[in-house]
């Protein structure tokens, strides 16, 4: 049996991660129902965005060449060929001292080369005066200026947003081919867990993780397919976690994932055949981790402790999961922001501290929501970002610069 990676770096536990091959089915949408879906494919533009010159305003189409020279003393007419509405194709070419009436959003008429807004001419049903020289290429809207033919509208592995969808309905797609979110179980080990709604004995505790744990794992992007309890001994976690095999494609678990005698997943594990990719990662908190892979799935064993499983999720599985989804953008970028207040505790092991960004004073900062232990989950409300502390760094005065990514 060969050694199993212990207290490895989060970089290495990812690449151990993003080695694992994934399959991720592909599923037609209307584009109604794509917005916050990752794209499955790659859309070119397959044709200039207009996809003809139009006019911004209403008012008048001529040649510029037309007014050269023309003043309020001396105005030029021109003769009112046709009226060209939005929805319309004009008929007929402008000849020397034509204009088309045109209304906005319509096409620009052959050998016209510049819009004159109504409010600037004086005009009758059939002649239009105007006042002054215009340029060619005035109040023009040209074919391809929002989107050149052939450019890539929207990416692969990107999650579609409000333009996006716009955009691609721009070019007449009905349907956009999609990613489907993966299904993620999720089982909480610990033979103190009662599940809210019932009674709570002495010594026992509510499994908030599940709540904590699931509702991250979903706002990652995967559905919640499975969850389950078990007690801490082996054949209860192995039944649990062969239960949630059939229909996920990862399987997360809370708890038991220590060196205590009543730590059990990695035994469970274990005696599922199951191999396990590495154990204990060089973070605090949310060094006791473990993943392994069954049948081509993985299993990330994160601790019970509430603070420690959620700031894992964000570093490790999260990651992973965006992977799943079929998401390019894959890893938290760092963004740069000063410590709001003095952090007094050494980091001997590379930290994560919980808070949020805060903007103030042309400053970007970051400040902590509260008590930073392992066991604690009322300070991650509020927190919608992770600070990084280097490992054997002394306390930390307010004002340093740290890096820090958003959950
Ligand atoms: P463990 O990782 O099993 O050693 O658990 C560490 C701590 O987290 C213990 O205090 C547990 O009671 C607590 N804990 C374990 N599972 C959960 C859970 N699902 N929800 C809330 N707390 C938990
Ligand atoms: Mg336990």
């Amino acid at each position: 049996m060969h050694a199993i990676p212990e207290g490895i770096s989060l970089e290495q536990a990812r690449e151990l991660l993003f080695e694992i091959p994934i399959f991720s089915e592909t599923t037609p949408v209307p584009i109604s129902a794509a917005c916050g879906k990752i794209l499955a494919r790659d859309y070119y533009a397959p044709y200039g965005l207009p996809t003809f010159s139009k006019s911004p305003l209403d008012g008048y189409a001529f040649r510029s060449c037309d007014s050269v020279g023309a003043s309020y003393k001396h105005p030029v007419v021109l003769e009112i060929i046709e009226e060209i509405r939005a929805g319309d194709y004009p008929q007929k070419e402008l000849g020397p001292f034509q204009a088309a009436k045109i209304l906005t959003g319509a096409p620009i008429p052959v050998g016209a080369d510049a819009v004159v807004r109504y409010e600037d001419t004086a005009f009758t049903p059939d002649k239009v005066e105007i006042f002054r020289t215009y340029l060619s290429d005035t109040n023009i809207i040209h074919e391809g200026e929002d989107m050149e033919k052939g450019s890539l509208a929207a990416s692969s592995g990107t999650c579609i947003t409000p333009p996006t969808a716009g955009l691609l309905a721009s070019f007449g797609f009905s349907h956009v081919e999609v990613y489907q979110k993966p299904s993620i179980a999720l089982i909480s080990t610990g033979n103190e867990l009662v599940a809210p709604g019932n009674p709570l004995g002495p010594g026992k505790i509510y499994n908030s993780n599940l709540y904590t744990i699931g509702s991250y794992i979903e706002a990652a992007g995967a559905e919640l397919s499975y969850t389950g309890l078990a007690e801490d001994r082996d054949e209860a976690i192995a039944s649990q976690i062969l239960g949630a095999m059939e229909g996920s494609q990862m399987i997360v678990t809370t708890g038991g994932v220590s060196v205590g005698d009543y730590d059990r997943v990695r035994t469970a594990l274990e005696s599922l055949g199951a191999e396990i990719l590495f154990w204990r990662i060089a973070l605090k908190p949310g060094a006791a981790i473990l993943a392994a892979l069954l049948q081509g799935r993985l299993i990330l064993g994160l601790s019970g402790n509430p603070g420690s499983a959620a700031t894992a999720l964000h570093l490790l599985g999260v990651p992973y999961i965006r992977k799943l989804c079929g998401r390019k953008d894959i890893l938290p970028v760092p963004v740069q922001a000063l410590l709001k207040e003095d952090f007094n505790k050494s980091s001997p092991n590379r930290r994560f501290l919980h808070g949020k960004i805060v903007y103030q004073g042309g400053h970007t900062y970051f400040s902590r929501t509260g008590h930073q232990g392992n066991n604690v989950i009322s300070s991650f409300v509020g927190c919608d970002a992770l600070a990084e502390i280097p490992a054997g760094s002394p306390k930390i005065p307010a004002g340093t610069m740290l890096n820090t990514y958003f959950i």
